[in-house]
Parts: structure tokens; C-alpha cells; sequence
């Protein structure tokens, strides 16, 4: 296995910027599993099945074929425009917490991470904890819940916040730190200064 950056945290801490930003610096691959989870949830809301109808959600996570780059699919169809959107913001996380789904999507994740020629930075909410528990470096992004709301826009506090409740409270790989994860706040900090940061840890002999 070559090398796996897991960063987890909750909504808004950066994770999918960061992740990006390091990955490029790297010459990495990057993965962002929160696309897999929303692109579940839209062909879910586009089929019209209850996102809490845990077999029906099952089916479809297992039978699905998601790409994430360069543009978010999932069975060919491109669903990278609506995977922010309310409705999805609103299903994701009921989506997420059930474990067919979670199942099928740590496979899918770990296949992906195998076949990449390089190293590979993935985020998520259970990265290190779950999917890389033996990552070479594991990393968990936080910021105040004002400026989390802030960088995710039209979302808006509440919704982040009941989607934080949502992930850190489920009984399923909840949203937690690994023991071994450097914590990083990234309120006041620029990518470029969080990114120096993690690629200093990642030079560092522990
Ligand atoms: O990272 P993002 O906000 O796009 O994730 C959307 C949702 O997907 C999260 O709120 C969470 O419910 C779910 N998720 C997850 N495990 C991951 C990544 C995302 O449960 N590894």
C-alpha cells in the first residue's frame, strides 16, 4: 500500500480544499468520499426513495458506479451540479449512517487508494478512523462553527450544524479524532499555511 493522508473533520473545517491543495503540492491523488455519500444521495432523491428506507438506499449504494473526478457520476450520469445542493444537504447524512451504505463505499475507497500509482490524500469524517487506520499521516481539521457556516455559503449555520450533530452522533464510524491525528484549527489559518503545515508534519520522522 503507498502512502494515504486521511483527513477527517466536520463540515466547513476545509477538508476538501486542503486535501486538494496538499494533494497538488504532492503530486498526489486526491479523493473526497463526501462526493461518493452526496452522489448516493442524489440518485436516492432522483428515484424518489426515502432516504431513511435503509434496504431501498442499500440497493442503490451497492449497484452504483460513482466516479469523482473530474466530475462527480453516479451510473454515468453527471450529478456534480446538484450534489450541494438543500436537498441533498438535508438526506446525506441519514444516507450515511446506514451501514450497507458505508460498507459499499469503504470498499470502493480502499479499491481506489490500491490502484493509484502515488500516494494519496483522502478526507472524509472516518478516514483515519475507519477506512486508513494505518495512514501514514492522519490529520483533523476544525474551525468555529461561525466561520464553518461562513465557507459553506447558502447552507447556513443550522444545517451545518445539524449535520455535524448528525455525523458525530450516529452509532455507525461516527465523526471523531483518531487518538493518533494531529488537530489542526484552520479559523484564522490560510490553506498555504495548513497545507506547510501537514507536508511538515508528513517530513517529520515521529
Ligand atoms: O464532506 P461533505 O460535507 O461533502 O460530506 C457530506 C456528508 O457525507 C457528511 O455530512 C456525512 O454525512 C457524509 N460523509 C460520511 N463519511 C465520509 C464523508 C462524508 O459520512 N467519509
Amino acid at each position: 500500500m503507498s502512502d494515504v493522508i486521511a483527513i477527517d473533520g466536520p463540515a466547513g473545517s476545509g477538508k476538501s480544499t486542503v486535501a486538494r491543495a496538499l494533494a497538488a503540492a504532492l503530486d498526489w491523488s486526491f479523493l473526497d468520499t463526501g462526493a461518493m455519500y452526496r452522489a448516493v444521495t442524489a440518485e436516492v432523491l432522483r428515484r424518489h426513495i426515502d432516504p431513511a428506507d435503509e434496504s431501498a438506499v442499500a440497493r442503490v449504494a451497492q449497484d452504483a458506479h460513482i466516479t469523482t473526478e473530474p466530475r462527480v457520476t453516479i451510473d454515468g450520469v453527471d450529478v456534480e451540479d446538484v450534489i450541494r445542493n438543500e436537498p441533498v444537504n438535508v438526506a446525506v447524512s441519514t444516507v450515511a449512517a446506514n451501514p450497507v451504505v458505508r460498507r459499499a463505499m469503504v470498499t470502493r475507497q480502499r479499491r481506489w487508494a490500491a490502484d493509484q500509482p502515488r500516494g494519496t490524500v483522502v478526507e472524509g469524517r472516518d478516514i483515519a478512523t475507519v477506512v486508513f487506520p494505518d495512514a501514514t499521516l492522519k490529520v483533523f481539521l476544525t474551525a468555529s462553527l461561525d466561520e464553518r457556516a461562513r465557507r459553506r455559503g447558502d447552507e447556513g449555520v443550522d444545517s451545518v450544524a445539524r449535520r455535524d450533530d448528525a455525523d458525530t452522533g450516529r452509532i455507525v464510524s461516527p465523526l471523531r479524532r483518531a487518538e493518533d491525528a494531529i488537530a489542526i484549527d484552520t479559523t484564522h489559518r490560510s490553506v498555504q499555511q495548513v497545507v506547510e503545515e501537514i507536508v511538515t508534519c508528513l517530513k517529520t520522522p515521529n
